[in-house]
C-alpha cells in the first residue's frame, strides 16, 4: 500500500470515502459469510434484497423522502435520465421549460426537443470570463409547461442554484453533483435524478426520486419496458439485472453519511470546505473564480491562474504533493477542485497550503 496521503479532487468519477473503500475491500471475496463476492450473487437472493431495501430506506431517511415519492436505482448515467424522462412525459404539442445554466442543462434541453416544444431559457450570463445567473424575474417563462427542468449544481461551470426553481408544471432537477451535500425540501420537486459517480458511488447507476402522481401523468405506450418508470417502481428497480456492485457501494456510502451526521453535517462541512478554498482564491488576482458569489458551487470550484502559462507547472507540482484530479474542464480552463462529501477538510487545507506556497514561488 502506498499513497495514503493522496487527495483526489476529480469531478467524476470521484473519490469515495476511505472507510467505505476499506469495508468493500475487507468483504470483497466473502460478503456476509457467503464465501463469494456481493457481485457474484443473484440480485434476487434474500441477502441482496435486504441490501437493496436497506439502501432505499437509508436514502429515504437521509433526505426525508415521503411515500408520495418512489425511489429508483436505475442503470446508466444522468444522461440516460435526461433522455428517458422527456420520452415518457413530453409529446407533440406540449411544452417543457429548460433553464439552461451550463453544459449539462444545455444537453438535457437538446434531448427534449425530440418529443415536444422546448422553451429554452438561457439563464447563464457570461461577461468576459465570468459567469452569473440572469435573475429569474427576467426569464421568459412558459405559461403552463408540462415541467421545468434545471440543473441544481452545474459541475463544469461551478454554479449552483441557491434555491429550488418554481414552476407552473412539474419541477425536474438534475442533482448529480450535489445530492446528499445539502438539505432538501423534497416536496419542492416532482422528479430528481442524480448520477452515482459524483457523491454516491462508482459510475453505472442513477438514483431517481419521482413523485408517484407524476408517473401517473406519463405515457408509456411507445416506450421500451426498461425505460418505463411505472414498471421499474413495481419491480423495485429490478426489471432486469441492476448494477449490483454500484448499488452495494452506494448502500455503504449511505451508511457512512448517516454515521457521519447525515445530510445536515455534509452541508455544514461543504460550506466550511468551500469557504476555505474561496478565501484562498479571493485573496488577490493570482487565482480567480469566475462565478458571481451568490451562485458559487460548494461542490465544484473552478479557479483560473492569472498566468495560464503556469497551468502545467501547477498541475505537475500539485500531483507531486499528492493533490490530483485538479485539471479544469476545457470549456472553462484553468483548474477545478471538486469537494464532494468524501473530501476531508484536511484535503482542502492541503490544497490551500499548496496554492499559497505556489503563489509565493510564482507570484
Ligand atoms: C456528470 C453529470 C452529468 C452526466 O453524467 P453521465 O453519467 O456522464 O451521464 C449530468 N449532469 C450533471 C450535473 C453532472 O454532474
Amino acid at each position: 500500500m502506498n499513497n495514503h496521503s493522496v487527495f483526489n479532487f476529480c469531478a467524476g468519477p470521484a473519490a469515495l470515502p476511505k472507510p467505505v473503500m476499506q469495508q468493500a475491500q475487507a468483504e470483497f471475496l466473502d460478503w456476509r459469510g457467503l464465501g463469494v463476492s456481493v457481485m457474484e450473487v443473484s440480485h434476487r437472493s434474500s441477502e441482496y434484497q435486504e441490501l437493496a431495501n436497506k439502501a432505499e430506506s437509508d436514502f429515504r431517511e437521509l433526505l426525508k423522502i415521503s411515500d408520495d415519492y418512489a425511489v429508483l436505482f436505475m442503470h446508466g448515467g444522468a444522461t440516460h435520465q435526461f433522455s428517458n424522462l422527456p420520452m415518457c412525459l413530453l409529446s407533440d404539442g406540449q411544452e417543457a421549460e429548460y433553464i439552461v445554466n451550463g453544459v449539462w442543462s444545455s444537453k438535457a434541453a437538446v434531448e427534449a426537443t425530440r418529443y415536444g416544444q422546448v422553451n429554452r431559457i438561457d439563464a447563464l450570463f457570461k461577461q468576459g470570463s465570468s459567469f452569473s445567473l440572469i435573475d429569474s424575474s427576467d426569464w421568459q417563462r412558459s405559461q403552463s409547461p408540462i415541467y421545468t427542468h434545471y440543473t441544481q449544481n452545474e459541475t463544469i461551470e461551478g454554479l449552483r442554484f441557491p434555491q429550488a426553481v418554481k414552476s407552473n408544471g412539474a419541477v425536474v432537477a438534475d442533482m448529480s453533483s450535489s445530492i446528499l451535500s445539502e438539505v432538501l425540501n423534497i416536496d419542492d420537486y416532482d422528479f430528481i435524478y442524480a448520477g452515482a459517480q459524483k457523491n454516491v458511488g462508482p459510475a453505472g447507476m442513477t438514483i431517481v426520486i419521482v413523485k408517484r402522481q407524476l408517473v401517473e401523468q406519463m405515457d408509456f405506450t411507445r416506450i421500451p419496458r426498461v425505460f418505463n418508470y411505472q414498471l421499474q417502481i413495481e419491480q423495485g428497480s429490478m426489471l432486469n439485472t441492476p448494477p449490483t456492485y454500484t448499488w452495494y457501494l452506494a448502500a455503504l456510502v449511505f451508511e457512512w453519511v448517516i454515521a457521519n451526521g447525515g445530510v445536515e453535517a455534509m452541508e455544514h462541512s461543504a460550506i466550511e470546505k468551500s469557504q476555505l478554498l474561496y478565501e484562498c482564491i479571493d485573496m488577490d488576482d493570482f487565482y480567480t473564480n469566475p462565478v458571481e458569489i451568490q451562485y458559487r458551487s460548494r461542490m465544484n470550484i473552478p479557479f483560473i491562474l492569472a498566468d495560464s502559462k503556469l497551468n502545467e507547472t501547477f498541475l505537475s507540482k500539485a500531483k507531486k504533493a499528492g493533490l490530483i484530479g485538479l485539471k479544469g474542464h476545457r470549456s472553462v480552463g484553468g483548474m477545478r477542485a471538486s469537494l464532494y462529501n468524501s473530501m476531508p477538510v484536511d484535503g482542502v487545507k492541503a490544497l490551500v497550503d499548496f496554492m499559497l506556497h505556489f503563489k509565493q514561488q510564482n507570484g
